[in-house]
């Protein structure tokens, strides 16, 4: 595994799942005239482990493979085997950061029993409150998954944050909302300054460079303030992570050589492909 020339957090993008399937009038509201809407936009499903001297950070839990597949996604590995490649044993997680409680995010709880689980207020309140007896906004919610969060809850398990908060020195969350209420974003330093891992509030690098939000979401106006937020939190471009854009694993090295489906994003990327950055 490579390491850092400094102080700061290892953080790594660990690919659970795929869909190469996916289209591009899927992924971006605004579509030009004639732009190809049919067009090839696959997608990856991630989590991202923040490794530190003394404690490791799991953000987001992704999903179990019956409910991935059910919803049309083709399910690599658990979450925990991703961990297993970089090698951090599941037991070892003190803290899992899920950004927001929609199915490929907030699943798999069961397999870190010793963590801690950060969550925003207003995303368990949405998830479990009057929103969900609207079919549409309770679609990206899994049941069996919150039934879960419930028991974790009731277990003591599970920490609220309302805005911004702390998880360690140099770990902190930040509520965003746009894609979900409660949507909150995770900002880690590293030896190249402040990493933020965005998740589903910047699902794709084009999403952000040509402010053309992903379509699944409660609120366009706090989607746009949320980018802005995003932008304001990295200390650069280069230090945004978008949560389902292939483009991290071709950008970012591998977390160790051969390594597939993992890569490092403490390291310095390879710049961004024009096409990312067109309107
Ligand atoms: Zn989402």
């Amino acid at each position: 595994m490579p390491d850092t020339d400094g102080p700061g957090y290892r953080v790594f993008a660990l690919r659970y799942g795929a869909n190469p399937r996916r289209r591009r009038y899927e992924n971006v509201i605004h579509l030009q005239p004639g732009g190809c809407h049919d067009a090839a936009m696959p997608m990856d499903f991630f989590v991202w482990a923040v490794v530190g001297a003394d404690r490791v950070v799991l953000v987001d839990t992704g999903s179990g493979p019956g409910t991935m597949t059910a919803r049309g996604h083709d399910h690599h590995r658990a979450p925990r085997a991703a961990l297993a490649d970089v090698g951090l044993d599941a037991t070892e997680v003190d803290d899992v950061v899920t950004t927001h409680l929609h199915w490929d995010h907030a699943g798999t709880i069961g397999d870190f029993p010793r963590a801690r689980l950060h969550i925003q207020r207003a995303e368990l309140a949405h998830a479990t409150g009057p929103a969900m007896c609207s079919p549409f906004l309770r679609r990206p919610y899994d049941r069996p998954q919150l039934t879960h969060w419930l028991g974790a809850l009731h277990e003591g398990r599970v920490v609220f944050h309302d805005g911004d908060g702390e998880i360690a020195p140099g770990v902190t969350v930040h509520r965003v909302g746009g894609h979900t209420p409660g949507m909150q974003v995770v900002r880690v330093a590293t030896a190249r300054g402040n990493v933020v891992l965005a998740s589903d509030a910047v699902h794709y690098y084009e999403n952000l460079t040509t402010e053309n939000p992903f379509p699944v979401l409660v609120s366009t106006i706090d989607y746009i303030e949320a980018l802005k937020i995003v932008a304001r939190l990295a200390d650069g471009p280069d230090h945004i992570v978008p949560g389902h854009d292939p483009l991290v694993l071709r950008r970012f090295p591998p977390a160790a050589p051969g390594l597939d489906g993992a890569v490092a994003l403490h390291l310095s990327p390879a710049p961004l492909p024009e096409a990312a950055v067109r309107a």
